[in-house]
């Protein structure tokens, strides 16, 4: 299918999201919380779709990678040791005149400057004002925010429980290593995967769902024997570009940043983000980063136990070192609903003779209609297949459409929708994604043949219902 040249607006994909039950505002009747985001019925399949595809190309079609599901709080000596408790923080400002507060790095960008180091801490450039309210020379010094949420575990609020939600999954791998490659049996190289929620306490949640307080994140810590950092990491980098083509985010719909030797953290070796470009610019998706030993060697420090591994083929113990490509479901299914939506012009009716892109602002032309799409790849769409009897007050064609949705549903999440007229019914299917239609007709009853629909060019074929599964299997691929 050829690319549309027209981006989406976010206000665009919004409305549709909420009106076909992707995303919602999180507690929207009491007038919602800023930087949480509820997924509804279409959004929760679109995301069990992205973290089944990942999961299954990292762990279930590799011998190398395991599975592990960490709790979300942890010991909080786990924070001191990866550093968040010290260091994972922003440089925040606040204005005096409005009372608004701003991620200090962001603003200076924004306002193509660049925020200064100031000994340990930052110093704003004059230039910069608040973006609310245009006041100059009226935001405070930058002050590190740590972005960790803190909770209480137990009853009693006391410093000696104090905890934290975790900020990112992958601490849970580094502190279970050694219980996982025990029982697993795996030598290195090997991997340890984790989908999970994860929270951060963002200065400026923005973006629709792309910076959120809570986020789920799809990591993988690949375990490798030092120096072999730079073949490994490679190896990932086209491992996931090879995964996102799959879940129809195209080569060239990403770009890479390959991150120069003075932006790496000291102990990084190399770091590439796969970025895509979001309506309101281009973002990064996932990191993917060689991290050396850093996180085992502190865990190490912090609980004085061993986080070394033994290598029977060299004889030697080692600290492994690790890559790990680190990427944010939320991010993916907005990137997807992004690169998905377009608007066409279709002639009225749904018969089908030529398919136009929308201009937008401007009317279709005599005889056509405005229809919205999701293009989605098959293996993340919401639902696969769409079943219609062509009249709900026929019983015959209702009673063999039933048939037919029951015999597929056990093989994909399919949709059964018998109200309204029929055109009305594919462009509701159209808009939440689902790639085929199938509709039983008279001619059903007279033949046993069906008519199945393709969601991209409309065209509809007409076959066996015996054959349908089969059809839409090689049509999936
Ligand atoms: P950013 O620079 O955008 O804040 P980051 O570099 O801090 O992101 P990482 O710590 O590398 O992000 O986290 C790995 C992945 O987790 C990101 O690539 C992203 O997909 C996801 N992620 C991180 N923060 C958020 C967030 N606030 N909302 C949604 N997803 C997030």
């Amino acid at each position: 299918m050829k690319r549309k040249t027209n981006k989406v607006t976010l206000d665009a994909l919004a409305s549709l999201c909420k009106r076909r039950g992707f995303i919602f505002q999180s507690s929207e009747i009491y007038e919602g919380i800023n930087g949480f985001w509820d997924y509804g019925p279409m959004g929760c399949e679109l995301k069990r779709n992205i973290r089944e595809s990942w999961w299954k190309s990292t762990v279930l079609l590799r011998e190398d990678v395991v599975g592990l599901d960490s709790s979300i709080i942890m010991h909080p000596k786990v924070w001191e040791a990866s550093g968040h408790t010290s260091s994972f923080a922003d440089p925040m400002v606040d204005c005096r005149v409005c009372k608004r507060r701003f991620r200090a790095d962001q603003l200076c960008e924004e306002q193509g400057q660049k925020l200064a180091r100031d000994g340990n801490g930052f110093r704003l450039p004059d230039a910069v004002r608040c973006p609310h309210c245009g006041e100059n020379g009226r935001l405070t010094d930058p002050r590190a925010f740590n972005l960790m949420f803190k909770t209480f575990v137990g009853p009693v609020e006391e410093d000696a429980t104090l905890s934290y939600l975790r900020p990112e999954t992958a601490q849970g791998i580094f502190v279970q290593f050694q219980n996982v490659l025990s029982v697993s049996r795996r030598k290195v190289p090997f991997g340890i995967a984790q989908i999970g929620k994860a929270f951060r306490n963002e200065i400026n949640p923005r973006n629709y769902t792309f910076r959120s307080r809570e986020f789920e994140q799809m990591e993988l810590e690949f375990f490798i024997k030092p120096g072999a950092d730079e073949e490994w990491h490679t190896y990932w980098v086209a491992e996931r570009m090879k995964w996102y083509r799959k879940i129809g985010l195209p080569e060239e719909s990403l770009t890479r940043y390959v991150y120069g030797k003075d932006e790496l953290a000291h102990y990084a070796s190399a770091c590439v983000d796969i970025m895509y470009d979001f309506p309101f610019g281009v973002q990064e998706l996932e990191g993917i980063a060689a991290r050396g030993n850093f996180d085992l060697s502190r865990h190490q420090e912090f609980s004085g136990k061993s986080m070394e591994y033994f290598d029977p083929d060299t004889r030697e113990h080692f600290i492994p070192n690790v890559v790990e490509p680190s990427a944010g479901v939320d991010r993916i299914a907005l990137a997807i609903l992004c690169e998905a939506y377009r608007e066409e012009w279709v002639p009225a009716g749904d018969t089908v003779s030529e398919i136009l892109e929308a201009e937008p602002g401007k009317q279709p032309p005599a005889g056509f209609e405005l229809r919205t799409v999701l293009g989605f790849a098959p293996c993340v769409a919401p639902i696969k297949v769409a079943v219609f009897p062509l009249l709900k007050n026929k019983p015959e064609l209702v009673a063999k459409a039933r048939a037919i949705f029951e015999t597929l549903r056990e093989r994909w999440p399919c949709f059964y929708d018998q109200g309204g007229a029929i055109g009305r019914r594919y462009r509701r299917q159209d808009e939440i994604g689902t790639p085929f239609g199938v509709t039983v007709d008279f001619q059903t009853i007279e033949d046993g043949t069906v008519t199945l629909r393709d969601r991209d060019t409309m065209k509809q074929q007409r076959l066996p219902a015996a054959g349908l599964a089969a059809a839409i299997e090689q049509a999936m691929k």
